[in-house]
């Protein structure tokens, strides 16, 4: 532990962007879950970090020299309202670690008390906290870039919540992430009208996550179009797996495209664009079916925040005659904003080229030439696939599953999931003429994935001081593509008739 080295870069490159603050120490700590895996992984020992200067390093309370933690400050839309000063209320950055492959890894808490920022008590309970935990590490499992809990701690605190009228057991989460850079820190940056520190912001980016970037004449453009691509990739990952971010907020999208904030998420069940699990969610602004335009509206804001590093008329790709203009400044803004829509412009072909390998994929027919079956093809079946699922309210994990079956020759459990009398549409011989590679799907579709229900079920009693089920569920989500003896139950949905499922954040 002792060893451990937590560098303060972004505390000192960019102070203006977080208050130097100080974890709450709880006089009672219990360690609920250590990722060890992860833990290795960063250089860490799980031996010593389970000890009892372990666990005070992990609750920020004991620090090795040099560390300087900040609530980092930003800005953010929320439900598409501007506000101006968010930042971390019940977060901390305690530093960077540097892993042993290079990598620059934050080391950030989550229900470390109440900061500047604070819009509530500062404190989180433990079921949210493994809820992030389980959910990260199913979409880690999965493939999808995502910010990874490194621990959960039980402060021995109680915290009270609207949602439940008993006061519930209090934890800290401990979060890596290639960074904590948000649209939303961007967004902050820009409104202090400090040019200066939007450039230090911007160039601290590059530096971390696209660092080819630093030697280009127009790095800012470059970033912007390396952040669209980043998050198009991500979002169309998330798509193809049936999730549901549900809070989609310009604070909660990383300039890394890694998936951060797990609160009101979940997992599809029966495919249906519209649907939504968050309890905030009214107008179903963040519906699965939304999320690739919120993306882009999202780094339509990032564009904006970007704009006066944008390249000046004489490099600016794209720049229309405008640089005759006889105020220079106008001159610029212009050439900037062709710059901005231009970068923009490259979200749509960067989400569909991700979407149709991964569908391709998913459906065994990766190995087949575009040439016989082009994306006009693949879209066209697409739609009719995904339609019959939404008219039927047919599980989508399952449905690729039992799909694999069908490529085998299999196909009554694929019938079985239609309604009686009804049967799959032309879609499905033209797809089996393509003869698709069973073992190559189910080597891309889950079997497991963290289904509502068991979410449920395991943060309930974990709140009630049982972790069992919490540590069985994620044993079977990190295995995604195995379906293990005993455990079938959580291949199958929830029983019909069970309460449609909402998510508290
Ligand atoms: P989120 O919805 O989790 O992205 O959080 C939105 C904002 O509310 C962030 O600035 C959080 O730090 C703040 N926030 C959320 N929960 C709490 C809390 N319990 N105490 C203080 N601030 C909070
Ligand atoms: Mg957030
Ligand atoms: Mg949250």
């Amino acid at each position: 532990v002792d060893a451990i080295a937590l560098g303060d870069a972004f505390a000192r490159e960019l102070p203006e962007l977080g208050a130097s603050w100080r974890a709450v120490r709880p006089e009672d700590p219990e360690l609920l879950a250590l990722n060890e895996p992860l833990a290795r992984e960063l250089g860490l020992d799980p031996i010593r970090l389970r000890g009892e200067r372990g666990v005070r390093l992990l609750l920020g309370n004991e620090l090795p020299e040099g560390a300087a933690p900040v609530a980092q400050v930003y800005a953010g839309h929320q439900f598409g309202a501007y506000a101006p000063r968010l930042g971390d209320g019940r977060a901390l950055l305690l530093g960077e670690i540097r892993a042993p492959d290079g990598r620059l890894v934050d080391l950030h808490l989550k229900g470390s008390g109440p900061t500047p920022f604070a819009r509530a008590d500062g404190f989180a309970a433990v079921g949210p906290m493994l809820r992030e935990y389980l959910m990260g590490e199913a979409m880690h499992a999965l493939g999808i870039p995502t910010t990874r809990a490194l621990a959960v701690v039980a402060t021995g605190r109680g915290v009270r919540r609207d949602d439940s009228f008993d006061a519930l057991p209090g934890a800290v989460l401990v979060r890596t992430a290639g960074s904590h850079l948000r649209v939303g820190t961007f967004q902050y940056a820009r409104s202090t009208g400090n040019l200066a520190l939007l450039r230090r912001l911007s160039d601290h980016a590059i530096a971390r996550h696209f660092p080819d970037l630093a030697e280009r004449a127009d790095a800012h453009l470059g970033l912007l179009s390396a952040v669209v691509e980043a998050q198009a990739r991500l979002v169309a990952s998330w798509m193809l797996v049936g999730f549901v971010h549900g809070v989609m907020n310009t604070d909660n999208t990383t300039i890394s495209g890694e998936t951060i904030d797990y609160g009101p998420c979940a997992f599809l069940d029966a495919y249906d664009p519209a649907a939504v699990f968050s309890s905030i969610d009214h107008a179903g602004r963040y519906a699965y079916g939304s999320q690739p335009g919120i993306a882009l509206w999202n780094l339509t804001r990032l564009a904006e925040s970007l704009l006066p590093l944008l390249p000046p008329p004489s490099t600016a790709a794209g720049a229309s005659g405008s640089a005759q203009t006889a105020d220079p400044e106008s001159a610029h803004s212009e050439s900037a904003q062709a710059a901005a829509l231009d970068a923009l412009s490259g979200f749509g072909p960067a989400y569909d080229a991700a979407w149709s390998s991964g569908m391709r994929a998913k459906l065994g027919i990766a190995a087949v030439p575009v040439e016989r079956f082009p994306d006009a093809a693949l879209v066209e079946l697409s739609a009719a696939m995904l339609g019959e699922l939404q008219m039927h309210r047919i599980d989508y994990t399952r449905f690729f599953r039992v799909l694999a079956d069908a490529a085998r020759g299999r196909d009554d459990e694929l019938f079985a999931l239609y309604p009686d009398g009804r049967r799959p549409g032309a879609w499905l011989s033209q797809w089996t003429g393509l003869s698709p590679d069973a073992r190559a799907m189910e080597e891309v579709n889950p079997v497991v994935i963290p289904r509502n229900h068991l979410v449920d079920a395991a943060l309930d009693a974990a709140t009630e001081g049982d972790l069992s089920l919490f540590e069985e569920l994620l044993d079977a989500v990190t295995r995604p593509y195995v379906l293990q003896a005993g455990r079938e139950r959580y291949a199958l949905p929830a029983p019909a008739g069970s309460r449609p499922h909402v998510t508290y954040c």
